[in-house]
């Protein structure tokens, strides 16, 4: 059996709410768990984030795979529908929906069936999802007027660069105020970057998804540099161990050549796993307590690391590609990545296990 392994802490989920819960004390938690919980596991994240308020998801068959799981939080579907035949199973499946485009609203208005629970979303800068800023008004007296929709609504807008230091984000907040001071409605503007850096942006929603899983945005800071834990923790075995002479080339494409003799060890863990392939030679991994470099190039199944500084260490050491000893925003700074990008790129074939 391959060693490939990726670890899910749950109490380090349950703690990480708890933190965000510290920074946004008057702020509803809208728990983010789409793309399975970023490569965590939905139903299981879900679990661990049941003190949050809401779960978010950005697809139908997230929602469905968590009701049939038995949750009965409310869920909101971040993209919200994209046909009127959505409405049906989203009555079904008693979902919240974010409505951010004129496409749905023409939806609504010919649909008989009962009041829907809608996140309205408008357009502040980022120019993805969302109405026009200048349209809120406009958009909530239609939807005042629409028998198919609840009078309950959080309007929300979503950040550009809530993660860097721009005048962007004051602009975005200033839009959003002028745009829905007056509609006297709730109202969600964070993600977890600007959970943890702007108050004033909290309003009675924040939508963490990254720091519940200790995963962070910010160009060099580490979750755990900002007080939360890591999530995931993926690790393999060390499957072979040789020595190459000055000149042996490492791996495909000669990209590593040995400049003097080393030892070399090979890891049961690759692209196929989810290792970034754009990670090279200069890459870490964490083995026996210490750092090692990778070699060359990542093949599927395989990458090698440098063992010269370690005589020690022989077949079947255990390896951290990410984790507790090694951060894995450290891991996607080296592949010119997001640590997002990398835990949810973790492949079927690794095996998950949980602790609680
Ligand atoms: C993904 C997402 C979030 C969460 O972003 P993080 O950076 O992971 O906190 C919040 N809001 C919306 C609309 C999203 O799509």
């Amino acid at each position: 059996m391959r060693a490939a392994q990726a670890q899910i802490n749950l109490s380090a989920i349950r703690a990480n709410l708890a933190a965000v819960r510290e920074l946004a004390p008057r702020s509803k938690v809208l728990a983010i768990v789409k793309a399975d919980g970023y490569g965590h596991g939905i139903v299981r994240v879900a679990g661990a984030l049941s003190d949050a308020d809401a779960y978010g998801v950005a697809s139908l068959d997230d929602a469905a795979v968590l009701r049939d799981a038995g949750v009965r939080h409310r869920i909101v579907l971040l993209s919200g529908f994209d046909a009127p035949a959505d409405l049906p199973h989203i009555r079904a499946l008693d979902l919240d929906c974010v409505l951010h485009d004129p496409s749905q609203l023409a939806m609504l208005t010919h649909d008989r069936g009962s009041a829907i629970r809608l996140w309205p979303k408008i357009d502040t800068g980022m120019h993805r999802l969302g109405f026009a800023a200048d349209q809120a008004t406009m958009l909530r007296a239609t939807l005042a007027a629409l028998s198919n929709v609840a009078a309950e609504q959080v309007w929300m807008s979503h950040l550009a660069s809530a993660d860097m230091d721009s005048g962007h984000n004051a602009v975005q907040l200033r839009s959003f105020c002028a745009a829905t001071d007056a509609l006297n409605v709730p109202r969600s503007m964070a993600n977890s970057a600007a959970t943890l850096r702007f108050p004033a942006m909290h309003f009675d929603w924040v939508r963490p998804g990254g720091l519940l899983y200790g995963l962070s945005t910010i160009a060099g800071r580490t979750g755990a540099d900002l007080g939360f834990q890591p999530a995931m923790r993926v690790s393999s075995r060390l499957i072979a161990v040789k020595d190459v002479q000055p000149g042996a080339r490492i791996g495909y494409a000669e990209t590593f050549v040995a400049e003097h003799p080393m030892r070399i060890g090979i890891v049961g863990f690759g692209y196929g796993d989810g290792y970034p392939r754009r990670a090279d030679t200069g890459s870490t991994v964490w083995i026996a307590g210490r750092i090692a470099r990778l070699l060359g190039r990542v093949s599927m199944d395989l990458l090698c690391i440098d063992l010269s500084a370690m005589p020690d260490v022989g077949v079947g050491a255990e390896v951290e590609l990410w984790g507790s000893n090694l951060p894995v925003e450290q891991v996607a700074e080296a592949a010119g990545t997001i640590s997002y990008e990398l835990t949810c790129g973790i492949t079927r074939r690794v095996r998950f296990v949980e602790s609680a």
